[in-house]
């Protein structure tokens, strides 16, 4: 492996200065040495192979499988199989994660899962967090919504009448279970939440009154999309992007179009950044920017990176968003980074004198803007496509 300078990219699970990382790679690249040796191949009988192996690993017949279909799945995937045996940076709950989000996808699209998702996993900042097996799951359906079909992302309109059921229990209760779009679900969530604060009620009873007696809650979602771009796609805090489907369908409804790029130039003298200032940061950030935190940036707080009451100033550049409990290990100096206000990138310094990079992850950061366009190309060319053959 060639050294990794301060200007080379590389993820902070193979930091060459970090005796831990050093050790955990080489884990990994023993494990997945192991696994590529004992797996049967395609002649073999594969029951009886996967039975002995659970037998001499210790492991379920079914932990087994799915790792032998992880790495099935990693041999379809040329591009990044490369990456993996020159990195050893995806664990096995990765690699199950990815052949799991990919079960199922068009095999014509596969090339072209391969090339973004390595693209995806590719680091592009020195010692830069490794994305989550959660994060990994949400790029592949995205890369999914792109190239595959729509019914294997679960836009709108796709459920079917499985999708909404009622258990009755001996104990007098019911159970209601309802599968609907990811914004429908986060609109009924804050709906529910808000109403059951707002009287005193469990959740389960503000459900049943808001729909019994009709109640309207008002319910505030930003989408962020970018307008110059035709075709382009919808963003929405705590969900990430939208299939073209259910992002058409939200974007119709919006009420009110506010200019992020305004937005971010806004400064204040005040301590707390009034909403459009805030919308822009959530653009900008996506999530708390703790490494590794997933808490959507919608329910985070602005951080001041240099205090308000030592003058830091409340603007894009001054400020980042943390949840309650990293915006305490923040508060308390048992962390602190280093903010650079163009790209968004903040340098994450640990109280033990480490550090690591975490780039943005909201829709308004460059990596994002990219996707947004590759995105609206995509569609633009299979719109075009239709149209031509609608035309024969
Ligand atoms: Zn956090």
């Amino acid at each position: 492996m060639e050294v990794p300078s301060l200007f080379t990219n590389f993820f902070a699970v193979n930091n060459p200065d970090s005796p831990p990382a050093r050790q955990k790679t080489k884990l990994r690249e023993l494990e997945h040495r192991f696994w590529q040796e004992h797996l049967p191949g395609d002649d073999d009988d594969h029951s009886t192979a996967i039975s002995s192996l659970a037998i001499v690993t210790g492991l379920t017949k079914a932990q087994v499988s799915r790792i032998s279909i992880a790495f099935a799945t990693l041999a379809d995937l040329p591009e990044l199989k490369a990456l993996q045996q020159k990195l050893y940076h995806l664990d096995l709950s990765r690699l199950i994660t990815i052949s799991n989000e990919l079960a199922g996808i068009n095999p014509d699209n596969l090339a072209g899962a391969d090339a973004i998702l390595t693209e995806y996993l590719t680091a592009t900042s020195p010692n830069q967090i490794l994305p989550s097996p959660a994060s990994i799951g949400r790029k592949i359906k995205e890369i999914r919504d792109l190239l595959d079909d729509a019914r294997a992302t679960g836009s709108r309109g796709t459920q079917d009448d499985s999708s909404f059921g009622v258990t009755f229990s001996p104990d007098g209760t019911a159970e209601i279970g309802a599968s609907v779009d990811a914004v429908d679900g986060h609109i009924i969530n804050d709906a529910v939440t808000q109403h059951a604060k707002k009287n005193d009620l469990t959740y389960g009873e503000a459900f049943s009154d808001i729909l019994r007696n009709n109640i309207q809650v008002k319910v505030v979602l930003n989408l962020y999309t970018a307008k110059d771009l035709a075709n382009a796609p919808v963003w929405a805090s705590g969900i990430g992007w939208l299939d073209a489907k259910t992002g058409t369908f939200w974007s119709e409804k919006a009420n009110k179009e506010q200019d992020m790029d305004a937005a971010a130039k806004i400064s204040t003298d005040k301590h707390d950044p009034p909403p459009a200032l805030r919308d822009a940061l959530i653009g900008r950030d996506g999530t708390c920017r703790f490494p590794g935190c997933s808490v959507p940036a919608l329910k985070t707080q602005a951080d001041h990176r240099i205090p308000y009451e030592e003058g830091g100033e409340t603007c894009l550049g001054g400020i980042g968003c943390l949840c309650q409990h990293h915006h305490n290990m923040k508060t308390d100096g048992r962390v602190t980074y280093l903010l650079d206000p163009f790209s968004g990138i903040i340098v994450w310094l640990m109280g033990d004198g480490t550090w690591a990079v975490s780039e943005p992850n909201g829709p308004l950061n460059p990596k994002n803007a990219r996707w947004a366009q590759t995105v609206a190309q995509h569609r633009a060319r299979h719109h075009k496509r239709w149209v031509k053959e609608d035309a024969k």
